[in-house]
């Protein structure tokens, strides 16, 4: 069938005018990065020239923080996810540093263990919130000082961030992260690397700390690793609110993160985009089953970028 000449000149915005040699046109360049793999190239096109369709209007971004906003490794030495910043604190006892690390060298194995499903994992991924959250709850951590643990930290977003939120923001395109990490530490993180803008919202596990700013509990419903289809059905309000957004990009490193649009009412077009960082090899396959493009061991944010430049 003929293309339509709309289609034609999308496709040409995504491919740009540049052929090779034998006459097929060249694709974004940033697409032919060793680290991006695709099962299916021609609907990733599909989706971005439908997204380029609806253009600022239309589009809102889902994401994934740990691991997906922030860095993996650097220089081949890992990098910390909000827990990990807390429990490599000087707020935290070395006695407790040890259990949590015990911990999570126990539960991130079967987080990542890529024979288990998702509802294997899930008890275990609460076992594993609920043993952390009481020892942190233990050390009664003051909130006047995260600020301070966060500066201290290895926290590292992806290269490429700045001009990732700055984009977003320039073109009010609404930005929902969505995270099984630490709020607060979360927020800090954005904070302090100046992106925290008006049109970012985060829903995570935020403390819930006493009169005296002691650390007492968390508020609201756990949200873990594989229940995030539960958390963005809580939050419906919000999704309603952006309901005229109904063009998504998804970003997530774990495949819990694929339900984080389950709440979004009308999708047009919904762009998946997976980091996968740990377990490459065996995980490789279900990860490009699952997400439209997967970037392996990719510390930047070069792909969406690309593809937001693109749409917006
Ligand atoms: O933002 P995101 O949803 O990715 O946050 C969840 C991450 O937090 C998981 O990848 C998990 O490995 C990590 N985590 C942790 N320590 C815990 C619980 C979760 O590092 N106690
Ligand atoms: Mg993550």
């Amino acid at each position: 069938m003929d293309k339509t000449s709309d289609a034609v000149e999308l496709e040409a915005q995504v491919y740009g005018e540049r052929r090779n040699k034998s006459g097929k046109p060249v694709k974004m360049p940033q697409f032919e990065k060793s680290t991006v793999h695709m099962r299916d190239p021609e609907r990733v096109e599909q989706i971005i020239c439908g997204l380029i369709k609806g253009g600022a209007s239309k589009l809102q971004i889902i994401t994934d923080f740990d691991m997906t906003l922030s860095k993996f490794a650097v220089n081949g030495n890992r990098c910390p996810s909000c827990h990990n910043i807390i429990d490599n604190c000087k707020l935290v006892t070395e006695e407790c540093r040890a259990k949590l690390l015990q911990l999570k060298n126990k539960y991130y194995l079967i987080e990542v263990d890529p024979q288990l499903t998702m509802e294997e994992k899930y008890p275990f991924m609460v076992e594993w919130y609920f043993k952390t959250h009481t020892l942190l709850v233990e050390q009664r951590l003051e909130r006047d000082k995260l600020a301070e643990v966060v500066r201290e930290s290895h926290a590292a977003l992806r290269d490429g961030y700045e001009h990732f939120f700055d984009r977003l923001q320039q073109h009010d395109v609404p930005v929902f992260i969505f995270s099984a990490g630490l709020g607060d530490v979360l927020e800090e993180i954005i904070r302090q690397a100046g992106v925290y803008h008006p049109n970012v919202k985060v829903v995570s596990n935020f403390m819930d700390f006493d009169e005296n700013g002691v650390l007492k509990g968390f508020k609201g419903e756990l949200i873990h690793v594989y229940n995030k289809h539960d958390g963005a059905l809580r939050n419906t309000e919000y999704f309603k609110q952006v309901k005229a957004s109904c063009n998504v990009v998804l970003m997530g490193d774990s495949l819990g993160d694929l339900s984080m649009a389950d709440a979004v009412p009308h999708v047009e077009n919904i762009l998946k985009i997976g980091f996968l960082n740990d377990k490459v090899e065996e995980r490789l396959d279900k990860y490009m089953d699952s997400y439209d493009i997967v970037l392996v061991k990719d510390e930047t944010l070069e792909v969406p970028n690309a593809i937001l430049q693109k749409v917006l």
